[in-house]
């Protein structure tokens, strides 16, 4: 063979390998094309799938939405209406707060003015119930009626009293206050008896009698027509020691006397007639209870019951038993 016969045939060979070469090539090309528009189609349909799902899903969330946007409405409705509600309530509430503030103000008032009724009504009670005529002064012009009695009577403790075996009666109101005073004077070492105490009308007049046969005129020396209303009244005591064997005479110079011009005004008690009256002889044993605040208030001002004017001794009425 020639040379270039060779080579033609070589070169042909070759040719017709790159040739084969290059259809092999292509087939392997052609596969992968294949392949690959394969997976792109399988993709897009997975993608189609997916994002038909997606929009079922948006469009589910968006219906849930839309639900919870309604439920939100009847939310902010209820809310509104509670607002409104409680604006109302709060209103009335206040509303009623100022009622009650101005019910409770006019009940305020309208007890006080009980309280000051009641205290009136209290006051008014406490005057009538005591006796106007446990203040009076008494005169031989003015003195108390036959017929009147004490309200009630206490037995004096027969270990104060000159004679144990008598009873002698003191108004009940009275009795504690007297009592307290001969417990004190007692106490203090002095010797103070009752001689006497309540006296009835008809009790005075006999013993105005005896004295008149005993003593003639005279009589009123010891016996006043002035002095028995005062021991008819039931609040006044005469008072007696045995030093001057319960006499009258000189017990303006024991001890007892002196103790009380110093004490009896803190237990209620005053003397009707002291020294240099103006009203009546001296009558030193002869004590009347009128009270604490008009006892104190004479003692304080050195001045004697019988001194004072009617009106003056009566605003001592109400507080007669304090
Ligand atoms: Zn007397």
């Amino acid at each position: 063979m020639n040379k270039s016969l060779l080579s033609f045939a070589l070169l042909l060979a070759a040719g017709g390998g790159v040739i084969a070469y290059l259809g092999y090539e292509n087939t392997l090309l052609k596969e992968n094309k294949l392949a690959l528009e394969n997976e792109v189609a399988q993709t897009e349909s997975d993608l189609s799938a997916t994002s038909e799902k997606l929009g079922e899903d948006i469009k589910k969330l968006n219906s849930e939405i839309s639900g919870l946007n309604g439920e939100i409405k009847d939310l902010s409705y209820l809310l509104d209406s509670a607002k409104d509600d409680l604006a109302t309530t709060t209103a009335e509430r206040d509303a009623y707060r100022e009622k009650y503030r101005h019910e409770k103000r006019r009940m305020d008032d309208f007890s006080e003015q009980i309280g000051d009724i009641q205290g009136t009504v209290g006051t008014l009670k406490k005057l009538s119930e005591t006796d106007p005529e446990l203040l009076k002064k008494y005169s031989k012009v003015y003195f108390l009626n036959e017929n009147y009695f004490p309200a009630s009577f206490s037995k004096i403790d027969s270990r104060y009293t000159v004679n144990p075996k008598n009873d002698y009666l003191i108004n009940s109101e009275v009795w504690p206050f007297l009592e307290d005073m001969l417990a004190q004077a007692a106490d203090d070492k002095i010797e103070l008896k009752i001689a006497s105490a309540y006296r009835s009308f008809n009790a005075q007049n006999d013993l105005k009698s005896n004295y008149k046969m005993m003593y003639g005129s005279g009589a009123n020396r010891f016996s006043a027509d002035q002095g028995y209303s005062e021991h008819q009244l039931g609040t006044t005591v005469d008072f007696a020691v045995s030093e001057n064997g319960f006499g009258f005479f000189g017990f303006d110079k024991t001890p007892a006397y002196q103790w009380l011009l110093d004490n009896a005004y803190e237990y209620g008690f005053i003397q009707s007639y002291p020294a240099n009256n103006q009203y009546y002889q001296f009558e030193p044993w002869h004590w009347r209870f009128v009270g604490r605040n008009l006892a104190a208030k004479l003692h304080e001002d050195g001045r004697n019951f019988y001194d004072l004017d009617q009106w003056e001794i009566d605003k001592y009425l109400i507080s007669f038993f304090d």
